[in-house]
């Protein structure tokens, strides 16, 4: 017997370097971690305390399979104050995690066969989870000429029809973003051209210039994914959000009831308080912001290539072409001599990704400041 064939997905090599980490830091070695996704801080405080207090006074049981009706609304409101469009409560649906609602997503927009396309680098779990439901991932072959993002020209450009796009602004691993225009521009090509949008607005919140802009905001047909991750810092909570069009909120409800019964139930009580932590959050975004100014200074004068342009998330996608034509050795390398743990580009670009390293600064400023050095010291 063995694994269907949906399951041959590709391996994370994120998860190797991770591994190889722990491995050098069990055994007493200096580990700089820059290759996980993942704010250093956790959760803010009262999330915590109102975890706590859930535990000692509510049994923990199943919930509405959508989430619970205050949960759901306070994220509805989030809408109105980030994007001035105000979805109602009955279009948004909490999810075990952005991932859970990315599966939902493409079971509930897509048939077998449907081609959907997607920014190449991209996030892994999105042509893995694609193949694994018998979607076909197209990959739109991007650069730093378009910001790495998709362009109605390339939607233009394609052969053959497709059913979805997925964009992801800001991006992983790129930290590059699509602007407001270009965003309503995609998006009302998909619109005349009975294209669904699945857009992973995940990393909202994390921005260092122009806000970032809400696909639901500028398309009912489109899907949203969101969640407590990356802005709220809570990964391990594993709660997410989507903003569903009207038209799929039956669907979408119906298959998380099978494959999920519901989001977390803890996470969800906890959550409700996390909307308050604005100061909280936003010292977190304050610390990427630092991390990011030193990294765009440390990294070229260390000798990398290019930076992608960061524009919001907390990752450095480092051209590293004059390094390497071989970007997972060199990480292998570059951990082993240095001590510095970083993501090689074929996670999410198996070609090109060969010359490109994504650097995660999501961490301290001190592990960024010391990564940095023992950059500058191995590379020079
Ligand atoms: N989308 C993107 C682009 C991500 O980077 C991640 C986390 N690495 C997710 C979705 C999923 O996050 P979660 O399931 O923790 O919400």
């Amino acid at each position: 017997m063995a694994a269907s064939q949906r399951a041959s997905v590709a391996p994370f090599f994120a998860m190797e370097i991770l591994k190889a980490a722990t491995e050098r830091a069990a055994g007493g070695a200096r580990v700089y971690h820059m290759e996980t996704g993942e704010p250093g801080s956790g959760a803010p405080k009262p999330v915590l305390e109102a975890a706590q207090a859930a535990l000692g006074a509510e049994k923990i049981g199943y919930t509405e399979a959508h989430g619970v009706l205050p949960l759901r609304e306070r994220i509805a409101a989030l809408y109105d104050e980030r994007y001035g469009f105000a979805p109602s409560a009955e279009r948004i649906v909490v999810t075990t995690g952005g991932s859970a609602g990315l599966i939902l997503a493409f079971l509930a927009a897509f048939d077998v066969g449907d081609r959907v396309a997607l920014a190449n680098p991209g996030y892994p779990a999105y042509r893995n989870t694609l193949q694994a439901l018998g979607l076909e991932p197209v990959l739109l072959p991007t650069t730093a000429e378009t910001r790495f993002q998709p362009t109605v020209a390339m939607l233009e450009a394609l052969e053959r029809p497709i059913q979805g796009l997925i964009v992801a602004s800001p991006s992983n691993p790129t930290g590059t973003m699509l602007s407001r225009r270009g965003l309503a521009a995609v998006t009302a090509h998909c619109e005349q051209n009975g294209i669904r949008v699945v857009s992973d607005e995940i990393y909202h919140g994390i921005t260092y210039g122009e806000p970032a802009a809400s696909a639901a905001a500028l398309s009912p047909n489109a899907v949203v994914i969101n969640g407590f991750s990356k802005y709220f810092a809570m990964t391990g909570w594993r709660l997410g959000w989507m903003v569903v069009p009207e038209d799929l909120a039956r669907a979408v409800e119906r298959l998380t009831q099978n494959l999920f019964i519901s989001p977390p139930a803890l996470s969800q009580r906890a959550a409700l308080v996390a909307f308050d932590c604005r100061d909280e959050l936003e010292a977190n975004v304050a610390r990427y912001a630092r991390n990011r100014s030193i990294v765009q200074q440390a990294f070229p004068a260390a000798g990398f290539g290019a930076l992608a342009p960061c524009d919001g998330a907390f990752y450095a996608y480092a051209d590293v072409s004059g390094l390497t034509s071989d970007s997972e050795a060199f990480c292998q390398r570059m951990l082993a001599e240095c001590g510095v743990a970083a993501t090689p580009g074929i996670d999410f670009d198996t070609e090109r990704g060969r010359a490109f390293v994504r650097f995660s600064y999501a961490g301290a400023t001190e592990e960024v400041e010391g990564a940095c050095a023992a950059l500058q010291r191995w590379l020079t």
